[in-house]
């Protein structure tokens, strides 16, 4: 029998579970959907540049996760960024500088997972359809119809309504997963030719269609002439205009922007957005991985903890750890 475990997903979740197991000797086989790793992640390389449109920074609050990101920054995978931080409420933008240390990919988010997949076996461009068992051992069918293992055990690292079809063989696991909503996020990204006339780098905001906006140029290591900008709708913004088309939500959050920057926003040399269907869980949990040990079955993902980078990371360790806690 094959003691290959297979992992679906190739954001951190799946590749911190990787990352753990193979340093317990385990042989591993990771698949993505995708054409690279990261997931939510991830960066996209463009004319202006790399950008990061998911995950913006990260916080590590868990001993274990911050241990992790100090190996990560002594191998240049990551650096601290400082940015210039603003609050915008009640139409009042305001400087709101404050201690907490934020971490990004070095020098874009997706060097992380790009890092840590190294020279791991993986089907990218592979969306797999069925996890499904022999007598002895799990299989893997994509929507192609080829069929992949045999596997020992599955771990499923992919957003809850995703995880929810490809755990059909352990109903009560489909179940937890299914309960999960996850809301959307547009992502919106500008290039100017002038850098804009703001100390700005970072912002959260309330009370406007746009949640958070970054200047991607201030954080380390990235690339490119233009000026660039990532902004972020929130929740409710991005659920009432799901079905926008792109042209529309650029011209929309841009027009959001410009309101609140408080400075000349001309029009972008260069704009692309991107729509995150299943950013981030409506509520966190406190599950840390759904598990059928017995079935050899793990399901992982920032949706089983706190919906941020740490909760995926710690989710991926968690399932690696009980799956070896079961081989012992
Ligand atoms: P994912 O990164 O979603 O990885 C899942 C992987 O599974 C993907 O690569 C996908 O392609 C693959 N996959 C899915 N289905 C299949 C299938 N059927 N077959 C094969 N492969 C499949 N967190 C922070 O801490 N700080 C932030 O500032 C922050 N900002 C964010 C902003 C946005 C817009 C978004 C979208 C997220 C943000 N997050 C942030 C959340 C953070 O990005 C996630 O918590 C984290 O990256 C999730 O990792 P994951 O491995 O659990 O899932
Ligand atoms: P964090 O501590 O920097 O931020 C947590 C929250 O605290 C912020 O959302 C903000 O509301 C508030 N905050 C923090 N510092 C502030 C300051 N200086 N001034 C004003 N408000 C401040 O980081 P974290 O806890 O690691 O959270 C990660 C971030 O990722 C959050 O902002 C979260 O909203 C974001 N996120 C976004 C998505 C998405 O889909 N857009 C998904 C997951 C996480």
């Amino acid at each position: 029998m094959s003691s290959t475990i297979a992992i679906i997903g190739t954001g951190l979740a799946g590749l911190s579970a990787a990352d753990c197991l193979t340093a317990a000797g385990q042989a591993v086989q990771l698949f993505d959907k995708s054409h690279g790793s990261g997931g939510r992640l991830a960066s996209k390389r463009s004319d202006a540049g790399s950008l990061d449109l998911g995950a913006q920074y990260f916080t590590a609050r868990d001993r274990r996760f911050l241990e992790a990101v100090q190996r990560w920054q002594a191998r240049g995978w990551v650096a601290e960024w400082t940015p210039n931080l603003y609050n915008y409420s009640a139409g009042q933008l305001s400087y709101s500088p404050d201690e907490q240390t934020r971490w990004v990919g070095t020098p874009r988010m997706s060097s992380i997972t790009r890092a840590l997949v190294g020279a791991l076996p993986v089907n990218f461009g592979c969306r797999i359809s069925e996890v499904f068992r022999g007598q002895q051992h799990w299989q893997l069918q994509d929507t192609e119809g080829q069929v992949y293992g045999p596997f020992s055990q599955v771990i499923i690292a992919t957003p809850a309504p995703q995880a929810t079809a490809l755990l059909a063989a352990a109903p009560k696991l489909a179940g937890a997963a299914a309960s999960v909503a996850m809301e959307p996020t547009w992502a919106v990204a500008l290039g100017f030719d002038e850098a804009l006339d703001t100390p700005i780098e970072g912002c959260f905001v309330q009370d406007s269609p746009l949640s958070w906006l970054a200047r991607n140029r201030s954080k380390p290591g990235r690339d490119g002439k233009l000026d660039t900008w990532v902004l972020h709708a929130s929740s409710s913004w991005s659920k009432e205009h799901l079905d926008l088309p792109k042209e529309q939500v650029i011209e929309q959050l841009h027009g959001a922007f410009a309101e609140l920057i408080g400075c000349a926003v001309p029009a972008p040399a260069f704009s692309l957005a991107h729509r995150w269907l299943y950013a981030r869980p409506a509520q966190a949990h406190q599950w840390g991985v759904l598990a059928d040990a017995d079935l050899g079955l793990y399901a992982c993902g920032d949706w089983c903890l706190s919906g941020r980078v740490e909760g995926a990371w710690l989710s991926g360790q968690e399932a690696a750890r009980r799956l070896l806690e079961h081989l012992q």
